[in-house]
Parts: C-alpha cells; sequence; structure tokens
C-alpha cells in the first residue's frame, strides 16, 4: 500500500475533486486500512469479488460502494442492489434496464454514462452523437439519477493527448448540464484535474500493483 501517495494527491485536489480508491484485485483488509485514513468511496469492477468484500466489510456504514466495470446484463439486479454509484453504463440498453431493476427495486442509482472518445477498440461506451441525439429520452428515465459522464483514455497516450480526450469529455458533460466526470487513473490523474474531473479512479498509485 501506498499510503504516502494517497495522501500526498488528497492534499493537492481541488475542493470539487474526489477519490475513488479502486480497490479491485485487493482484499477487504486494505480496504479497511485506508478507510481508517479517511477514505470512503471505493470502486469495484467485478460484481462477485466486490459481493465478497461487501459482506466482510458490512459493519463499516461510511464505505460508500462503486461499480466501475463492464456491465453484464444478468448482474444489472445485483449490482443495483448493492451499489450506490455506476460509472461504466456504456449503452442505453443497459441503461434502461437499470431503470427498469431500480423501480422494481425501489432504488435510485447515481449514474455515470461511459462515454468512447477514441477509436480503441477495447473501450465501450456511448458515441457522444447518439448521446446527445438520444438524450432527451434518457432525461426521461426513472430511479436513475444521472450525475455526470465517465471517460477511460487508451493506454500510452501523452500527456497532451489524455489532456485533450479529458476535455472533450468535461465539454460534453457542460453542454448536458451534469457535474460530474469520472477520469483520470494512477497514471493521468494530473491532467484528468487540469481538464475538470471530479472522480479521480486511482488504484495501483495507492493500492500498489496487484500480488
Ligand atoms: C482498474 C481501474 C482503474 C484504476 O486503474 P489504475 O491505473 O490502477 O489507477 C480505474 N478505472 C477503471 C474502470 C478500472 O478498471
Amino acid at each position: 500500500m501506498y499510503l504516502s501517495n494517497y495522501l500526498k494527491i488528497k492534499s493537492k485536489l481541488p475542493s470539487n475533486v474526489k477519490i475513488l480508491a479502486v480497490s479491485k484485485g485487493f482484499k477487504s483488509q486494505e480496504i479497511k486500512t485506508i478507510q481508517n485514513i479517511g477514505q470512503n468511496d471505493f470502486g469495484e469492477s467485478k460484481f462477485q469479488e466486490a459481493f465478497e468484500k461487501q459482506l466482510i466489510l458490512k459493519d463499516l456504514q461510511q464505505i460508500t460502494w462503486h461499480f466501475i466495470g463492464r456491465i453484464q446484463s444478468n448482474k444489472i439486479r445485483k449490482i443495483v442492489q448493492n451499489f450506490k454509484y455506476i460509472h461504466s453504463v456504456d449503452s442505453l440498453e443497459k441503461l434502461q434496464k437499470i431503470s427498469h431493476v431500480s423501480y422494481l427495486e425501489k432504488k435510485n442509482p447515481l449514474i455515470m454514462l461511459q462515454v468512447k472518445l477514441s477509436d480503441d477498440p477495447n473501450k465501450g461506451g456511448f458515441n457522444p452523437e447518439l448521446l446527445k441525439l438520444k438524450w432527451g429520452e434518457i432525461q426521461e428515465l426513472k430511479n436513475i439519477t444521472l450525475t455526470g459522464l465517465m471517460t477511460i483514455n487508451p493506454k500510452g497516450l501523452s500527456s497532451k493527448e489524455n489532456s485533450k480526450l479529458f476535455k472533450k469529455c468535461r465539454s460534453l458533460a457542460d453542454s448536458l448540464q451534469l457535474p460530474d466526470c469520472s477520469m483520470g487513473m494512477s497514471g493521468d490523474w494530473e491532467e484528468a484535474i487540469d481538464a475538470g474531473s471530479t472522480w479521480l479512479r486511482l488504484g495501483s498509485l495507492i493500492f500498489g500493483d496487484k500480488s
């Protein structure tokens, strides 16, 4: 664990930027350690792995769980039941299903829509033009609270290229009047802050490399 990295980044953050500690691949004990120094938002990308940790940590009521992984349709009910935030909604179909399930479950998750801003074949997400086109329809969906957009930059970009994509995300969010941008990871968080990120998703920089 790199608690000193965590504390250093935290001390530099503008007041509207939050850290999401990405604990995938790490144990509940490590989550506890960092929760102990004041980190309450944790991100996980696989439902089953996350759920096991949620059970172990259920007495730590301060923790807010964020789902950030690829969403399988057959896991939507469980994700809605167990996560307050969902950052990685990458299609209208899944968003509609989340809305429907949330209604049945009497939930109202906070949602960020993943957008695809580059041609990276490994990354999904809403096409920005399609998102604008469907925005009216999306806003009508019940039992979800749309708070922002999320993006994952391709690996290996220069600092300048990272900034450019993050700024695209910020301006798209602004045009839809969405306050949040979930962007910036261990390798590009500084560019993300400059571009207007509100949620940095930090894994290895805080937890170290997976054993
Ligand atoms: C793993 C992961 C992160 C954290 O990545 P690091 O580079 O380790 O900080 C952030 N976002 C998503 C969607 C992830 O899957």
